[in-house]
């Protein structure tokens, strides 16, 4: 399989090039160059699969001629073994016909997990075969921090530097990447706001002249693509458990970057009978505009008590634009540079496609914490405010109450005490037990200046020869 770029302009590279870096050198994201499309028999024939081997044959052909079968099956084997739920993925009933998709049982509770656990053992098999050793560096407003750290922190090629906003982190999230020891781990705290932390990394991608002789910066946010190719398989795996391919399923999800429902998306693509796909945003709701109404406007962030979703502009979704624009990367790349300054509409040609796919919610605070109460009257399942964004969403934009509906919940609601407490719960909610001595631990991080060149040297001092 080999990778293009949306903006046209680079050459394709096969997977495991793709994966060792981060934008396509003409500023665009990869795709591959033709998307997998399977008929309702093929779908039909995996549909018992257990999680790991469906795993495998979606992944498979996004990897063929990179990774043996075996390799891989290995990879994905070892890589689901660490989640705390025998169904990797379980599903739980809400109301009649409303699911919630549970993708928190891996180690560090949130959705995130499901690509970074695989990412980190393919990256790791990937380097040992090439004799190479790497830098990550990667910018969190909490979860992907942590599930980048653990899915690397055995990792002998990779040295792993993970920015956070200095004391704007919930303390789960900090003790849940600062905990991990290792002398490849490096936790940076940096004096400013998450926005500083990921211009930073935006700054040392796009100049690694600090970096040692030999070694290149990879990514570990949601513009890699071997992230999103793992989420497509809980998409696979939830509407088989609701009777697809025969019947047809509706996904609502909790979205910032766009990252998780272009999953969703693809799976469509790929042959997966998804009846509504809903976009599901915060008070951040670039998304839910353009849906709405045709415009793509940059306002500025707001701190919501879903702060893995708040963004000012959601990267992914010119992966989907791309598809839209009937990949013509000339017009991408002319569309996103406009973005940067002005308000801007897309052809109605494109724009119907685009309505044609998604439907899209906005969720504010005061609403996303009624949702966590209402929820936990009803049924007493405590939501975390993300996966609450998803259930309003939900419920705001469903068509047709026959075609069931899954809500991808994204984080445990440990992770969050403070919207869940908002909501009326007395407590923080219980860690689960594998994690129950998180606060007992000691923990490690450096607290730097907002200067890139006191976190440049502090890497250069900390890289491994
Ligand atoms: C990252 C994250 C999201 C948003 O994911 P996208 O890649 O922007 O779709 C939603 N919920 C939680 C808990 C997250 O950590």
């Amino acid at each position: 399989m080999k990778y293009i770029s949306t903006r046209g302009q680079a050459p394709a590279l096969n997977f495991e090039d793709v994966m060792l870096t981060g934008l396509a050198p003409d500023g665009g994201l990869y795709v591959p160059e033709s998307l997998p499309h399977y008929s309702e028999a093929q779908i039909a024939a995996w549909s018992s699969l257990p999680y790991t081997d469906l795993a495998f044959e979606i992944v498979q052909p996004f990897v063929a001629g990179c990774i043996p079968d075996a390799d891989l099956k290995a990879i994905i084997d070892d890589t689901y073994s660490e989640f705390r739920h025998p169904a990797i993925a379980p599903l739980v009933q809400l109301g009649h016909n409303e699911w919630l998709l549970e993708l928190f049982q891996g180690p560090t509770l949130a959705f995130k997990d499901f690509a970074l656990q695989m990412l980190g053992r393919l990256l790791d098999y990937v380097l040992e075969k090439r004799q190479q050793k790497v830098v990550i560096m990667g910018a969190t407003s909490g979860d992907t921090g942590s599930a980048a750290i653990h899915g690397t922190k055995r990792c002998s090629n990779i040295d792993i530097f993970i920015l956070h906003p200095y004391q704007r982190v919930s303390e789960v999230q900090r003790r849940q990447m600062t905990t991990v020891m290792g002398d490849n781990i490096h936790n940076i705290a940096l004096k400013g706001h998450f926005d500083h932390c990921q211009a930073m990394v935006k700054a040392s991608f796009a100049d690694q002249g600090f970096l040692p002789e030999g070694r290149q910066l990879v990514a570990v946010n949601s513009i890699n693509w071997a992230r999103i190719m793992a989420q497509i398989v809980y998409y696979f795996y939830a509407a088989y458990a609701l009777g697809a391919p025969s019947r047809r399923v509706s996904f609502s999800v909790p979205t910032g970057n766009f990252g998780d429902i272009y999953a969703g998306y693809l799976a469509k693509q790929m042959g997966l009978p998804i009846e509504q796909l809903v976009v599901a945003t915060n008070q951040n709701d670039i998304l839910h505009r353009f849906i709405s109404n045709n415009q793509f406007e940059k306002h500025e962030l707001q701190h919501t008590l879903s702060p893995s979703m708040d963004i000012v502009v959601s990267s992914n979704f010119e992966r989907m634009l791309f598809d839209c624009f009937d990949r013509d990367g000339a017009a991408i790349a002319d569309l996103m540079e406009r973005m940067n300054t002005e308000t801007v509409s897309i052809p109605a040609t494109a724009f119907d496609k685009v309505r044609g796919l998604f439907n899209s919610y906005s969720v504010d605070d005061a609403a996303t914490v009624d949702t966590i109460s209402r929820v936990y009257e009803d049924s007493e399942y405590l939501l975390d405010p993300h996966s609450a964004i998803g259930v309003k969403a939900a419920r705001e934009c469903w068509q047709d109450r026959s075609v069931p509906m899954v809500t991808l919940a994204t984080a445990h609601p440990a992770k969050f005490p403070e919207a869940v407490m908002k909501a009326g719960y007395p407590d923080a909610p219980p860690l689960p037990h594998h994690m129950a001595d998180l606060f007992d631990l000691d923990e490690r991080y450096e607290v730097i200046d907002n200067d890139l060149a006191a976190v440049h040297s502090f890497m250069a001092a900390n890289i491994r020869a």
